[in-house]
């Protein structure tokens, strides 16, 4: 079909959606660019956090803990993408499907109080605040030495298997001493920690005890972040070139290296 300069190829395949007049993949480039400000958007619009989040407690950069607690932007073009913000809202969904599994299956995993906020804690007068996923009180008849903190996450196939076969310390250490940093300030001496496969749905799950001398190392450090805060102070990086693995990552990199030492 052809009208003055404009040609229309309407075959199938061509990509053309009738009365749009834009290709399928342009089409689709556009609505999820939607999706991605929309997803954007929201995340602006969520109160700053003027707190440490205990979640990010062990992470291991404290200049870069002192970069989020002091709510300092990040690098021009580093914010989060609109597919890691969708990936953060399917690791909720993951997790509502693994608790309602485990209820069925007849363990008593609470997830919130009865006013219905989630579990959590305050410390430092406000300024170290954490939700922990819930609480096993109980279940089935397996040993298992009810309470348990339960914590939850998500992986693909590849990073799933690394968790089986390791170990969630070796596999992701910021998630081990975060399951340490929540025993010890819920006073729940066990953690049940499930990781869901989000390619197959298979299931595994790592009981482990609280270790006093890994809750007290990051609580320790919690502490250095905010003083430095206090004083003023950027803490120490955890490199000395920006090279590093971590730093290459960063979201803070060329903020963190331009600033004086
Ligand atoms: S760039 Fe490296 S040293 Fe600087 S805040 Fe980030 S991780 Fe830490």
């Amino acid at each position: 079909m052809e009208s003055d300069n404009l040609t229309m190829d309407l075959n199938t395949g061509s990509g053309f959606v009738y009365r749009l007049g834009v290709g399928r993949s342009d089409m689709s480039a556009y609505i999820t660019s939607l999706v991605d400000r929309a997803l954007s958007d929201r995340r602006a619009a969520q109160p700053q956090r003027d707190y440490l989040g205990a979640s990010r407690i062990g992470e291991p950069c404290e200049r870069r803990l002192g970069f989020e607690l002091t709510g300092v932007p990040v690098d021009d073009g580093r914010e989060p993408t609109g597919r890691l913000l969708r990936i953060f809202d399917a690791g909720h969904v993951y997790e509502n499907l693994s608790i309602g599994w485990l209820r069925l299956a007849g363990f008593d995993l609470r997830t919130h109080r009865r006013d219905g906020k989630q579990f959590g804690f305050s410390i430092a007068s406000g300024r170290i605040r954490g939700h922990i996923d819930g609480v096993v009180v109980n279940g089935p008849s397996l040993g298992m030495p009810f309470p348990l903190l339960w914590e939850h996450k998500s992986a693909s196939a590849r990073s799933w298997t690394e968790f089986v076969k390791k170990g969630l310390e070796q596999w992701r250490p910021v998630y081990w001493v975060q399951a340490h940093l929540y025993m010890a300030y819920m006073e729940l001496p066990h953690c049940l920690f499930t990781v869901v496969n989000k390619d197959t749905q298979e299931l595994h799950h790592q009981l482990f005890p609280f270790d006093a001398s890994v809750a007290q190392a990051l609580s320790d450090k919690a502490v250095r972040v905010l003083l430095a805060a206090e004083n003023n102070e950027l803490p120490p990086r955890i490199a000395a070139s920006p090279d590093f693995y971590l730093c290459r990552f960063c979201p803070y990199a060329t903020r963190c290296w331009e600033t004086a030492a």
